[in-house]
């Protein structure tokens, strides 16, 4: 099998999207690990699966076809170490700086982008890149999970100055042409990086990429044009999210330094712990304590449910341990239909104290059974002690 992402797929290089994703569906049922019998399964799957995300990804698929596979996969991993050293590196992946922008920041891969495609003729201003992602965590019940629910939550971010409108500059303030980049906003620079000299384009360092100078700065935001504030925000939670899913809310992030958009802000949803209910995926666990006697005879009991409490029958000759499935008594799945199962395991629970009238009525029933009484046996050790 070639490396070649497209001979992978066996599609041509002008494919259609649909094309590239029945490619995909027929390799990847033919060479799944579970189904197929090709040693090298495992492997082929994999290569399989990067193809098409790749080729079906319309940015990224542009990116591989200009620069080819070799370049590519280089580029890939370049641009992974250099999101991960930077600051706003967060999010969005090596091609963060691709398309409607990307985490500040990211280092040698955007700008390489950027460069490849569109900004980088060296004519006109380059498009402003959005602000960071910032992160947030927000903590709900297991209800609010169950039903979901719209959190009003408090962020801190930078938010736009007042005092200047974001502009960074007193209104009034004499402007110049940035003599740096003469007004381009962008400067060039030849760059040694991993794919060999690139002639890279950047953000002029005197202007910021505004390619004006001003006067005077803003003395409440000192010309950054945002200042420290904090942002009360409405987020809708899906109903049956799980624990340690992260919810995005794309243009709520910090502003942008150059004028573009916000970056996202990605909120880290933690469920606390519930009284009564562990959950398992979309299954609820539930433990029921009943008594030997219901165990034995069965009973009609109540059992919560985050719905409210449903009658269940305890069915006669139960085990202590035994497990019962309540069908659809679970939490919703996540933005899919139905919902899981409520599982519902009963203990019996042993008597710590007895009255002598229940003392009397046990004794005689292990008699009954032919029993003979070891008071150094377990249930009745603990029934002697009790007295
Ligand atoms: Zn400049
Ligand atoms: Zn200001």
């Amino acid at each position: 099998m070639s490396e070649d992402f497209y001979d992978v797929l066996g599609v041509s290089r002008d494919a259609s999207a649909e094309e590239i994703k029945q490619a995909y569906r027929k390799k990847a049922t033919e060479y799944h690990p579970d189904v197929s019998d090709d040693p090298d399964a495992e492997e082929k799957f994999k290569k399989i699966q990067k193809a098409k995300q790749v080729l079906t990804d319309e940015e990224k698929r542009d990116a591989y076809d200009q620069m080819g596979h070799d370049r590519y996969e280089q580029a890939e991993k370049h641009g992974y170490d250099a999101s991960d050293a930077g600051p706003g590196g967060m999010g969005g992946g090596p091609f963060g700086g691709m398309g409607g922008g990307g985490g500040m920041g990211g280092g040698g891969l955007g700008d390489i982008f950027e460069q490849v495609f569109g900004g980088g003729g060296g004519r006109g201003r380059r498009r402003p890149r959005k602000g960071r992602d910032l992160r947030t965590g927000l903590e709900i019940t297991l209800e609010e999970a169950y039903e979901g629910v719209e959190k009003q939550f408090t962020v801190e971010r930078p938010e736009e100055c007042d005092v200047c409108d974001g502009e960074g500059h007193p209104p009034e303030a004499d402007a110049q042409t940035c003599p740096e980049c003469q007004g381009r906003g962008q400067v060039t620079q030849v760059q040694q990086t991993p794919l060999g000299r690139v002639q890279q384009t950047t953000s002029c360092p005197r202007c910021e990429g505004e390619g004006t100078l001003y006067s005077e700065t803003c003395g409440e935001c000192r010309g950054e044009g945002y200042v420290r504030g904090e942002a009360t925000l409405t987020v809708e939670v899906p109903a049956g999210i799980q624990d340690g899913q992260t919810l995005r809310m794309e243009r709520e992030g910090a502003p942008s330094p150059e004028g573009g958009p916000r970056g996202d802000l990605l909120i880290d949803v933690a469920i606390a712990e519930h009284e009564q209910f562990e959950r398992e995926g979309d299954d609820l666990r539930y433990r029921l304590p009943i008594s030997f006697p219901q165990a034995t005879f069965g009973d009609t009991v109540e059992v919560p449910t985050l719905e409210g409490s449903v009658e269940f029958e305890v069915p006669d000759g139960t085990q202590s341990g035994e497990t019962f499935r309540l069908k659809g008594k679970g939490m919703p799945r996540l933005r899919g239909r139905g919902q899981g199962n409520l599982y519902v395991k009963v203990q019996i629970v042993t008597p710590d104290s007895l009255n002598e009238e229940q003392r009397e009525a046990l004794e005689a029933f292990a008699e009954a059974g032919g029993d003979e009484i070891d008071v150094n046996d377990g249930f009745f050790e603990r029934i002697k002690r009790a007295f």
